[in-house]
């Protein structure tokens, strides 16, 4: 029985990664759960998995389910703190970082100091810390393995490669809910739209990167400091029908490549099981229904964030801190309709264009480049209303 703990409980990975668990409750044990605000799922959560540890996102949240929780014996924390000792609980073995945004840093770097094998679905960490964490890993020997189920892909293709052999990895992308439509088009959808993604049940965070490709931007830095490649290694296709969620190509031309039904339990339960692997209570992919799959260069007129993107996977530094921050102050204003979609590209592009290149050596050099990123995002969003 391997114990976990679940770094954004509540969310669209956290109650994924907990079907998961209810399946393989004889491989797995629930020792930690933080959540967000929703006390009314956790308190389910708890009834369910009887976790040790829970978090809450505020005091208020954590009083209302201490009053609520038949079980006085559960301790309950909250805070950014309150995530992070979830992280590092002594009777865990397997975190599963799921909580979105910057947000999930701290957590995730509280799981690898205490070493140990960390689901990783919180890209935003890899994409502002990349080598920081790796680093960390490497010092505590604690093992991150995607789940992100591009990543999840790669990671399996190259399991028994040598690095050296690796040409390019080719990451795939669904295109969103906006692939088949003209820019002009484009220009009129709704909050409502881009929440509808056509493959992917998701987050709303990562649904609307996804709708402005920011997400496959983001995958590109997290690809490269999860495999340790050089930005020129790394591509993306559109591939609408989700089957393949990634391919590598290798120096003698073979081509590896990941299939499986559009199911997010799929990489949660490999990065859960692995080494091993399990049964899965999925039915199996059937090619001869699928029949047809697509492959297509991206319009980086119609998704322009990718251009910037590439131009921090390029650069490093402070760019990809930037541009993370300047994206998830963006799509935070465009969930509470406070902009229209049209013009997220364009703010994105105004905060992260007004940033300076700074070298990165610390965490706390990414904290501060975080900080000042987003207040300027913030005042220039205040400006524009
Ligand atoms: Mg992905």
């Amino acid at each position: 029985m391997k114990k976990v703990a679940i770094l954004g409980s509540t969310g669209s990975i956290g109650r994924n990664a907990l079907q998961v668990i209810n399946k393989l409750s004889h491989c797995f044990q629930v020792v930690g759960l933080a959540a967000g605000y929703n006390v009314q799922l956790l308190l389910k959560q708890v009834e369910a998995f009887r976790p040790k540890i829970v978090s809450l996102k505020e005091k208020e949240g954590a009083e209302k389910f201490k009053s609520q929780c038949p079980d006085s014996s559960v301790r309950v924390v909250y805070g950014e703190g309150g995530a992070e000792e979830v992280a590092s609980f002594g009777k865990s073995e397997i975190v599963v970082s799921a909580i979105t945004g910057i947000n999930g840093l701290k957590p995730t770097l509280a799981a690898l100091r205490t070493g140990k094998k960390v689901a990783l679905a919180n890209k935003e960490s890899m994409v502002v810390a990349g080598p920081l964490l790796e680093k960390l890993a490497g010092q505590t020997g604690a093992k991150i393995v995607p789940v992100d189920s591009e990543h999840s892909g790669i990671f399996q293709c190259l399991a028994k490669e040598k690095k050296d052999n690796v040409k390019r990895v080719i990451l795939t992308a669904s295109g969103g809910p906006f692939f088949q439509i003209s820019l002009e088009e484009m220009k009129k959808k709704t909050l409502e739209e881009a929440l509808a993604h056509p493959r992917w049940k998701m987050g709303e965070k990562v649904t609307i990167d996804s709708a402005t490709m920011m997400n496959k931007g983001l995958e590109l830095i997290e690809a490269r400091w999860l495999f340790g490649l050089e930005p020129y290694q790394l591509e993306i296709l559109i591939h609408p029908q989700s089957v393949v969620h990634s391919m590598v190509e290798l120096k003698d031309g073979s081509i590896l490549a990941q299939l499986s039904p559009t199911d997010m339990k799929i990489p949660i339960q490999f990065a859960l099981t692995y080494p091993e692997r399990e049964e899965a209570p999925l039915p199996s992919l059937d090619l001869s229904q699928v029949r047809t799959l697509e492959f297509y260069e991206v319009d980086t007129a119609k998704f322009p964030l990718l251009l910037l993107a590439r131009q921090a996977l390029i650069e490093g530094e402070s760019l990809p801190i930037a541009l993370n921050a300047a994206n998830e102050v963006v799509v935070k204003a465009f969930l509470e309709k406070r902009i229209k979609f049209v013009e997220i590209a364009p703010l994105v592009t105004q905060i992260f264009t007004a940033h300076q290149k700074e070298n990165i050596g610390c965490l706390e050099d990414v904290f501060e480049v975080d900080r000042r990123v987003r207040s300027l995002a913030w005042k220039i969003l205040k400006q524009r209303n």
